[in-house]
């Protein structure tokens, strides 16, 4: 067989959690918590299942999850979309970027992608034949040299991809980067993905500068988003996308013979659990507490802090212990001091790398103690 993808290994997140598991060491390395998800959310799940919401819904999402979806996009974000025609239930955020990319990219076409880039979204487009164009994020702020960006434009440029909060670094995209943006594609036919699975998760009192709230962004983009983050149940796989409505009609030809409907119980059961404001007014505070918890403990220890404002992430430079490489440092802190992390050159194409992993602080109290004493040994 001639690989479609000859350069693609096994995922970061897989290999650093079959090591952790194999040593036995605390997990702070795959994104995923370790306490339960919202008991109310799961009785929901229960009674959906045994209401008999158990067979194939609408292609397109649970009608009543999708105009929950619209109705908290107007409350948070002043947005006014059409759940008929602007959302579509997907499983997971990773399948809506897939979706979107597949629903876009030519062979030969250009994506603006900025690394340290998640993971899958570099092999997302070049199985549609398109070209990854890196721009590094400026270190330590991770923030986008808008700059380079404007140099970089051609017309080969078919999409821009974003990510805030940001994963691995937790940076946070400001209004004045929408601006920049805006800026950027006006008068192009440039389409824009924006990875907002995170949109809840965001600290420090900082407003996370969605493109739902920019109507005339949001014309030329695919929004995506994760259940599984939001609601601390990864193991969902549900998530959605936001688009024009002219941009879902050709998303959902890609959508209906790829999946063509998603897990109905979870849908309801989430339909009902949205109707509460509460849903998603309280779930940054929560995670922000968890993260000011992780960052006053390894203050005691010899890792320096790059500060995180959002994500279930924060960032760690590691220079002042030692010299190797991220990806041997991590290896050992797993084998020797039984801790996983993600080394941040993963997310990285080519870079010399700067000695950084990426700590998962999504964890209980107890999970974040039993780590910090290990690092305390270093
Ligand atoms: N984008 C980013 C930045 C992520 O961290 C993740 C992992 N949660 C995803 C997309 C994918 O989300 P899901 O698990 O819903 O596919
Ligand atoms: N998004 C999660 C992370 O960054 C992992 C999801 C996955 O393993 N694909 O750790």
């Amino acid at each position: 067989i001639i690989s479609k993808l000859p350069t693609v290994g096994t995922t970061i997140f897989t290999v650093m959690s079959q090591l952790a598991a194999q040593h036995n060491a605390v997990n702070l390395g795959q994104g995923f918590p370790d306490f339960p998800m919202h008991e109310t959310l799961t009785g929901l799940v229960n009674k959906a299942m045994q209401d008999g919401y158990n067979q194939y819904t609408h292609m397109n999402g649970y009608p009543l999850l999708r105009e929950q979806l619209a109705l908290k996009t107007a409350r948070l974000y002043g947005t006014s979309i059409n759940p008929d025609t602007d959302i579509t239930i997907t499983p997971g955020g990773t399948y809506a970027i897939y979706t979107s990319l597949t629903t876009v990219l030519q062979p030969g076409d250009e994506v603006i992608v900025f690394e340290p880039a998640y993971d899958s979204y570099i092999p997302n487009i070049e199985i549609n034949g398109a070209k990854a164009i890196r721009i590094q994020l400026t270190y330590p702020s991770y923030s986008i040299p808008w700059d380079e960006v404007r140099k970089k434009i051609n017309m080969h440029t078919r999409m821009i991809m974003i990510n805030s909060p940001h994963n691995p670094t937790g940076a946070v995209l400001s209004a004045a980067d929408m601006q920049e943006l805006s800026a950027i594609v006006e008068g192009t036919n440039i389409i824009i993905l924006s990875d907002e699975v995170y949109e809840h998760l965001i600290f420090d009192g900082l407003q996370h500068e969605s493109i739902l709230r920019y109507p005339e962004l949001l014309k030329r983009s695919f929004v995506c988003f994760s259940f599984g983050k939001t609601y601390h149940c990864t193991g969902w796989k549900l998530g959605y996308c936001i688009s024009s409505a002219e941009l879902m009609h050709e998303f959902r030809k890609v959508h209906q013979f790829n999946c063509f409907s998603c897990d109905t119980p979870k849908q309801v059961a989430l339909a009902e659990y949205l109707k509460d404001v509460a849903a998603y007014t309280t779930l940054g505070a929560n995670i922000q507490a968890k993260r000011d918890y992780f960052r006053s403990k390894m203050a005691d220890t010899p890792f320096k802090c790059i500060p995180s404002h959002g994500s279930y992430f924060e960032c760690y430079s590691y220079a002042d212990i030692s010299d190797e490489p991220d990806t041997v440092f991590a290896q050992r802190l797993t084998i020797d001091y039984g801790v996983a992390t993600i080394p941040v050159s993963a997310f990285y194409q080519d870079r010399k790398d700067d000695k950084v992993v990426r700590f998962c602080f999504a964890k209980k109290e107890t999970t974040l103690d039993m780590a910090i004493e290990k690092l305390k040994l270093l």
